[in-house]
């Protein structure tokens, strides 16, 4: 006898669900600090203002998808189940500080320069690469018209270009230069709120 299918609400991407709107999400260098292939979890510092505007995002009606490139693992440097565990832990302390969390994760392991054999390989995720972005529109039924990119290296924002959104480069500490064609520059993840509802008023 077949087994009935179970669906869960959001299940059946572009049958059922509506669609949402996605704030993609770099995650070193905007939802924690950059501490270079960070992966243990005394390496998490999360910016005082990341968790509450995480929170209000999530009020606004945006899914938080983490897009994050980590070579570190084809390069050697940790391993998939640190990175779980990173995840794990940031999921902790954006909950406990503001009751919220990232809706889903998505890792690139590669580089072409990679010591892990099955990693090394120029793939079509590692960003400025879209297809964590396009994986995520497929997985989670996704209004890429209405959603944005944040992050802080010009490859972030190529990346948004590529998959037709807009990016917004965090350019505090002004380590990688300023890609030219960003949406908006802020200097805090918070200034985010006000570049979303200026787009929102002008549309
Ligand atoms: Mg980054």
């Amino acid at each position: 006898m077949q087994q009935p299918i179970k669906t869960e609400p959001g299940s059946t991407p572009g049958l059922t669900a509506a669609k949402r709107p996605a704030i993609f999400l770099d995650r070193d260098g905007v939802l924690n600090v950059d501490k270079g292939y960070a992966f243990s979890v005394s390496d998490l510092l999360i910016p005082a203002d990341v968790p509450s505007t995480l929170a209000a995002l999530k009020k606004l009606g945006f899914l938080l998808v983490v897009i994050s490139n980590q070579s570190g693992i084809a390069r050697g440097y940790y391993t998939f189940s640190d990175v779980h565990v990173f995840h794990d832990a940031l999921q902790m302390e954006l909950n406990r500080i503001a009751a919220v969390k990232v809706d889903t994760f998505f890792i690139c392991p590669h580089h072409p320069d990679g010591i892990i054999e099955e990693l090394r390989q120029t793939c079509q995720c590692r960003k400025p690469g879209t297809k964590m972005i396009f994986d995520a529109v497929r997985d989670f039924n996704i209004d890429l018209e209405k959603s944005y990119l944040v992050g802080d290296k010009p490859t972030d924002i190529e990346c948004a270009i590529r998959a037709g959104i807009p990016g917004i480069q965090i350019v505090a500490e002004a380590k990688y230069g300023r890609h030219p064609n960003a949406t908006a520059y802020i200097n805090t993840f918070s200034e985010i709120l006000s570049v979303i509802s200026i787009k929102s008023s002008a549309n």
